[in-house]
């Protein structure tokens, strides 16, 4: 007879989950031993996580409401992505009126190959690009690379994270792992003269490699803070001035902006121009705030081109799903990464795929999909802080943990975590049983298994077990106190 195989709906069937730990436990666990052989990284993402708090607690203070100011921005975010069909129409409507080609892409595939037609067209051979989260979502740069085209990051902080071949590590901050000595030495590597591990000659370097790249030809990519629908305008807010040069000096400039992004009116993007500072570096103002409409001749060069990529990429889909609708009011100012708990021991390399920290997850869920979700989806530990930190007021932990339970679902709680659901009916065994029971799990064979089996740190200390219960001396007593 043959063999029966144990498919999902078998099991399903019994009621059980089947009995091995699903492949994402055993990514993290790998990961996370990584990152407990390299406390050096855990201490400067504290440091750097505790900076972002208190800069922005100290901003916040200024504030006559605080919280009327979060309540605001949710109201803004919220009415915006109610009437999201209308804001992309309107906007794209009022881009063209302004000259400028609008391109609705449904996915990172079609925007991909918007952009590079683009470039191959004009016969332009070198992208230079502004930090863009949207653009890491859909990994443009190794796509436009494999399509012969040369990408130069030009933020600081993306550029070494390019240089390195990593992703970000926080949203604001990519590259806040990198001690300045792994820095000068990228730098070295890449410019083939020795860079001073010294933060002005890293800055000195990156100006003077930057400087022909932003005057050479090429064409200009950025991403946009904020996209208002009423004129057709796209907001690009940066701290090293980068963005301005790139958006203004090349004669072809694409703008690839989630749909998410577009706003109403002005009003609503001018409040939201300092939510993003405030909670993302503590500053009342982003140093370089660039608004755009429209090309203008600049040097001689009249026909200069304006291309609006919208990206869906699922988000119209996440619009439509109650549970994961209110992720869009996300700002991106990673003010819930410089809270979590874990990822501040873990960072983004662990805590997140391509978007980290607590929002990372359903954002993960939603555009990357379940798989790379469920890979640090578990870290959470659902202490709610990052609702509390949120300046959207975003119900972050319900989202993980309706993330968590489509994960679970699909397939089912490690071994660990079916024994210690039961913990209550082990402990009267167990007390029942003592002193037995205690020696059996005390000793050095026990706390192995267990460590390797159940995740029970075999230095952990674990109480004892007695037989005369705090159950049973509760009701001796009860007994014993008169009503
Ligand atoms: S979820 Fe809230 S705290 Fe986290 S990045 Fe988005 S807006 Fe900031």
């Amino acid at each position: 007879m043959a063999r029966r195989k144990c498919t999902r709906s078998s099991w399903e069937r019994r009621g059980g989950a089947p009995n091995r730990m699903p492949k994402s436990y055993k990514t993290l666990l790998r990961k996370i031993t990584y990152s407990l052989a390299h406390p050096e990284l855990n201490r400067i993402l504290l440091a750097a996580t505790k900076r972002g708090r208190d800069a922005r607690e100290a901003q916040l203070a200024t504030l006559v409401d605080p919280e009327g100011f979060t309540q605001s921005i949710k109201k803004l975010k919220t009415d915006a992505i109610s009437k999201l069909d209308y804001l992309v129409q309107e906007f794209k409507l009022n881009c063209e009126r302004n000259g400028s080609t609008v391109f609705l892409a449904r996915d990172g595939r079609e925007a991909i190959d918007y952009i590079a037609t683009l470039a191959e067209r004009h016969g332009l051979k070198v992208i230079k690009k502004s930090k863009s989260l949207t653009t890491e979502e859909i990994e443009l740069n190794p796509r436009l690379e494999e399509r012969g085209l040369e990408v130069i990051e030009t933020d600081l902080g993306e550029r070494i994270i390019q240089l390195a071949g990593e992703k970000p590590y926080h949203i604001v901050f990519p590259a806040v792992h990198k001690s300045q000595t792994e820095v000068a030495k990228l730098f070295s590597e890449a410019l083939h003269e020795e860079v001073k591990d010294d933060l002005q000659a890293i800055m000195d370097a990156q100006r003077h490699a930057l400087r022909p790249i932003f005057l050479g030809p090429g064409m200009g990519v950025t991403g946009a803070n904020v996209a208002v629908a009423e004129t057709g305008s796209i907001i690009v807010e940066t701290n090293e001035g980068n963005a301005r040069l790139i958006t203004s000096i090349p004669d072809v400039h694409v703008v690839v902006v989630g749909m998410e992004k577009i706003v109403e009116k002005w009003e609503d993007a001018l409040r939201l121009m300092i939510a993003h500072p405030m909670s993302a570096t503590g500053t009342r103002l982003t140093n370089y705030v660039s608004m755009m409409s429209q090309r203008l001749p600049l040097a001689g060069h009249p026909r200069r081109e304006l291309h609006v990529v919208i990206l869906d990429n699922g988000r119209s889909r996440m619009r439509e799903d109650p549970s994961f609708k209110e992720a869009l009011n996300c700002i991106r100012c990673g003010a819930c990464m410089n809270i979590c708990p874990t990822y501040g021991v873990t960072g983004g390399h662990i805590f997140g795929y391509i978007y980290p920290g607590p929002i990372g997850i359903p954002w993960t869920e939603e555009v990357h999909g379940l798989d790379h979700a469920a890979e640090f989806a578990h870290l959470c530990i659902a202490c709610g802080l990052c609702r509390e930190i949120c300046p959207a007021d975003i119900d972050i932990p319900m989202m993980i943990a309706k993330v968590k339970e489509k994960d679970v679902k699909r397939d089912g709680q490690p071994i660990a975590n079916r024994v210690l659901i039961r913990y209550e009916e082990l402990a009267k065994i167990a007390s029942a049983t003592a002193p037995v029971s205690n020696w059996l799990v005390q000793n050095g064979l026990s706390r192995l298994l267990m460590h390797r089996f159940l995740g029970i740190e075999k230095r952990r200390k674990l109480p004892l077990f007695v037989r005369n219960t705090f159950e049973k001396r509760f009701l001796e007593i009860k007994r014993e106190i008169p009503n």
